[in-house]
């Protein structure tokens, strides 16, 4: 069988680490003919991932430094991959952000950035790579959402709304684009071992892998190899849907 995304050329937000990076990485393995790695904050790192993509034989990354809320700037990102690299098959809406408070206990501002990062950015970069995806009538736009949405910790009120409404935005823009050859799909992951999930580590310890009826927490490439088949033609059927990787923490 061919690899999954022969070809393909596909651009990860907030890819410098984490499970952006795993993404990106997998995108590659899978035979993608180009990689954006999209970060905000660390060059060096991002510039790495790119290196051992390249290294790889017919390994193509480009770095792209943007911040997701900032709509020239995705719109720069997404002109400056397709001129370099080629035209985007697949665009992951990866970057995100944990602010952990009681809703009563954090100020506007807070829940504003969080809604902003999670949401928004999302929303901006997808008005930035649409476009280019309907003239060519082909492409996919993967969301990364969290099991959050559906069940939220304690302290999560914003960050849960976000992702909830990140589910709602995959379907809603799943409706508007299907007729134009365009792809939404969603992945809902559960506890992965990243920066992120270190944060909450930190303030709930070992009841995070309490909750999961797997007791484990996955490793970043466990979920990568979903977000590569949601991004492939071998999903082809696949819009609007929200697939969870969760190690049944959401039915626990
Ligand atoms: P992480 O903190 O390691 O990585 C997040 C990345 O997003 C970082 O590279 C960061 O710089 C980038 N980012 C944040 N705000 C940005 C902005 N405004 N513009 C550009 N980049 C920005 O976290 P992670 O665990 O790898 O998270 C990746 C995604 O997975 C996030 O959407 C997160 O909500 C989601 N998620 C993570 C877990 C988990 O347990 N780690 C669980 C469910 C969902």
């Amino acid at each position: 069988m061919s690899p999954l995304l022969e070809g393909k050329r596909v651009v990860v937000t907030g890819a410098s680490r984490g499970l952006g990076r795993a993404i990106a990485l997998a995108c590659a393995r899978e035979g993608a003919a180009g990689v954006g790695i999209g970060y905000r904050e660390r060059a060096g790192e991002a510039e790495g991932v790119a290196r051992a993509i390249e290294a790889q034989p017919g390994g193509r990354a480009l770095a792209l430094g943007f911040d997701v809320t900032d709509a020239a700037a995705a719109a720069a990102a997404v002109e400056r991959f397709e001129a370099e690299v080629g035209p985007i098959d697949g665009w992951v809406n990866n970057a995100g952000a944990v602010a952990t408070g009681l809703l009563v206990a954090s100020d506007v501002e807070q829940l504003r950035a969080q809604l902003e990062t999670n949401l928004l950015g999302p929303m901006v970069c997808a008005r930035a790579v649409l476009p280019g995806m309907m003239r060519r009538r082909r492409g996919v736009l993967l969301n990364v959402s969290s099991v959050a949405a559906v069940r939220p910790a304690r302290g999560q009120a914003a960050y849960a709304a976000a992702k909830g409404g990140i589910e709602a935005l995959t379907r809603a823009l799943a409706v508007e684009y299907a007729k134009k050859g365009v792809r939404v799909v969603c992945l809902r992951p559960g506890a992965i071992d990243t920066e992120m999930l270190g944060a909450t580590r930190a303030l709930a310890g070992d009841e995070v892998v309490a909750r999961v009826p797997q007791r484990r927490i996955a490793a970043p490439d466990e979920v990568a190899g979903y977000a590569a088949f949601l991004l492939s033609d071998r999903a082809a059927y696949v819009t609007g849907a929200v697939a969870t990787v969760d190690g049944g923490y959401a039915v626990g």
